[in-house]
């Protein structure tokens, strides 16, 4: 099936009991034994499964293109139970540009559960094999990343994490699995945030880890779902489930206006820098078009004038919303260094973009007249 079709339907089945079309929301949280004390339907508590929650996992793993898929209630639960199914002494690699609450949790809260980590550019293939220790268990790739843009050559650092006996692992969340597929190209796991383009409309928090394998490291993911529960609520798969419905219609468009929006922007004096990965010039060009079929919608361009020139555009917008996150209808903007607090390396003239579905012209001359 193309991934168009799995999308739309959103691995949805018509309700047996009442021909119901658009899936039912189950908020039951507990289901009924049967006489023998089986639970012959499947399904027992809704902190271990949910058939709202099932159907998502479903649908993820088929648009993934792997074999199963772990809901969680945000995505940083989903990006932490990776982490939780390794043990005390393993040692991780970690991008220098990275969502800065991955970075965050590792180094605040997973080091003193004996989480080793390295942190190096990603982009060049030759640090990654310098980082490697025979205690490394696990390659994180994030791409694009965030806030700069940065690609990653997926299947070659897949494969020098294999060679080192290590699983890769794979924040999609920017790209969606209509952009890219991971997993097709060695990732051993997948994990996104479905508060972004998957849920799509800025009205639910939600995360997903799908996996290549039934291996033994997913397992323990499953296990960390349900014994740990930040687990997601069946009406917050059901909205993440309507938002995948158009999300093959949708990468489309948010990639198309980016571009746009990327050139427009790198004709202006006031802008010092432009990072989307879809300019022929941007150090990723490459990479990103073997592997990605758009170039997705979000970019950052850095300001001239520093810290208060930028935040003197994102103060002059009107179409635009002042918001953090991204992969909504509504564009955003953003000064990404003051969000992502004291530690941050982002440039403080940098502003971070999400581009939504509005007509490109009216994003385009809000900029325009904020810059
Ligand atoms: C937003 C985001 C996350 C965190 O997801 P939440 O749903 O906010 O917990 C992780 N990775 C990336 C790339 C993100 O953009």
């Amino acid at each position: 099936m193309n991934i168009e079709t799995i999308a739309a339907q959103a691995a949805h089945k018509i309700d047996s009991a009442t021909g119901a079309v658009a899936p039912p929301i189950y908020l039951s949280s507990t289901f009924e034994r049967d006489a023998d004390g089986q639970y012959g339907r499947g399904f027992v508590y809704s902190r271990s499964n949910n058939p709202n929650r099932q159907a998502l996992e479903e649908c993820m793993a088929l648009l993934e293109g792997g074999t199963s898929a772990a809901a969680f209630s945000s995505g940083m639960a989903a990006i932490s139970s990776v982490f939780q199914a390794l043990s005390p002494g393993d040692h991780i690699v970690l991008p220098g540009d990275c969502y800065h609450g991955t970075s965050q949790v590792v180094q605040e809260i997973f080091s003193q559960w004996g989480l080793e980590a390295t942190t190096v550019d990603l982009t060049d293939p030759s640090r990654v094999r310098g980082a490697l220790r025979p205690n490394t268990r696990l390659v994180w790739i994030e791409t694009p990343s965030n806030p700069v843009l940065k690609i990653t050559d997926l299947a070659a650092i897949a494969a020098i994490a294999h060679d080192a006996g290590a699983l890769c692992v794979s924040d999609n969340t920017w790209a969606s699995p209509i952009l890219q597929q991971p997993l097709a190209l060695g990732v051993d796991l997948v994990v996104h945030s479905t508060t972004k383009y998957l849920g799509g409309h800025e009205d639910v928090l939600g995360g997903v880890v799908v996996s290549r394998e039934d291996s033994d490291f997913f397992r323990r993911i499953r296990s960390i779902q349900s014994r740990y529960g930040a687990v997601p609520s069946p009406f917050d798969c059901w909205l993440v489930m309507r938002g995948i419905r158009t999300l093959a219609l949708r990468m489309p468009a948010h990639s198309e206006r980016a571009l746009k929006i990327a050139r427009f922007l790198q004709e202006q004096s006031q802008v010092e820098a432009v990072h989307y990965p879809g300019l022929p010039d941007h150090p990723g060009h490459a990479t990103a078009s073997a592997q990605m079929s758009g170039y997705g919608g979000m970019l950052s361009f850095q300001v001239r004038g520093g810290i208060e020139a930028a935040f003197g555009v994102a103060a002059g917008v009107k179409v635009f919303v002042r918001a953090t996150s991204l992969g909504g209808t509504q564009s955003l903007i953003e000064h990404r260094a003051s969000i992502e607090g004291p530690a941050s390396t982002t440039p403080d003239n940098l502003l971070r973009v999400s581009v939504g579905l509005e007509n490109v012209d009216d994003l385009i001359a809000d900029l325009a007249q904020a810059l």
